[in-house]
């Protein structure tokens, strides 16, 4: 069994505190109950209107991450049973995510986006984004959301020279905001990096949670992400 193989590769490479995201987007939820059945119990979707269906289908003790750009309409869509979103990048979003955890009665985890690639992309802060949104004076205020660590994605590009370097500035960072005084929700212990491409590469600089797709399902049956 291929995917059986492909979870034990990737999970016996994992070092102590780092931890494996199956990344089920375009799979079906049956691909999903095949991982399951085999232990995994972490699992991760680009976007609320893939994530719900799947969820309602599925056993509940999966712990859903969702690692696509969100919208702010679409928050209290996973608000009830998220574990970690991953993707926030305005505080806009954070505002949003923390009204809907207070509707839920819930603290819900997040990750600030980091824009680590060398390439255009749409989507993350760039790094003086990120600290302004660290001193934005109503952000102490927000009460139910707990912000985790960062998150990043490196150049799809074949050096891997390229790639260190981006992961290690994401690194670098996080480790700039453990030697900060923050408010009270934030709690950092995640560095979210590394794909089926360069998560060797992700582990080597410091990551507590790959974000792996392809590597365990196969090919995606588009070419867009
Ligand atoms: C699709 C996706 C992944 C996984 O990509 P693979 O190359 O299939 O491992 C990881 N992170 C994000 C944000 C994604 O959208």
């Amino acid at each position: 069994m291929i995917l059986q193989e492909n979870l034990a590769r990737i999970k016996n490479g994992l070092p102590t505190g780092c931890r494996l995201i199956a990344v089920s987007k375009t799979h079906p939820a049956s691909a999903i109950a095949e991982a399951y059945a085999l232990g995994h119990r972490i699992f991760g979707e680009n976007k609320v209107q893939e994530l719900v269906p799947k969820y309602e289908q599925l056993p509940k003790d999966i712990e859903w991450h969702l690692i696509g750009h969100l919208q702010t309409n679409k928050v209290k869509y996973i608000a009830p049973f998220v574990h970690l979103i991953h993707s926030v990048d305005s505080f806009k979003l954070l505002e949003e995510i923390n009204k809907q955890g207070k509707k839920n009665n819930r603290t819900i985890s997040c990750l600030l986006q980091v824009y680590i690639a060398a390439e255009d992309t749409k989507f993350g802060l760039s790094d003086s984004e990120l600290f302004a949104l660290l001193d934005n004076p109503a952000l102490p205020a927000l009460e139910n959301i707990s912000i985790k660590g960062l998150m990043g994605m490196a150049s799809l590009t074949a050096s891997t020279e390229q790639i260190r370097k981006e992961f290690a500035h994401l690194k670098n960072l996080f480790d700039t905001l453990l030697n900060k005084t923050l408010p009270p929700q934030f709690s950092l212990q995640e560095l979210s990096m590394g794909m089926s491409s360069d998560y060797p590469i992700a582990i080597e600089q410091g990551s507590t949670y790959i974000r792996v797709g392809s590597a365990i399902f196969g090919n995606r049956n588009y070419t867009t992400a």
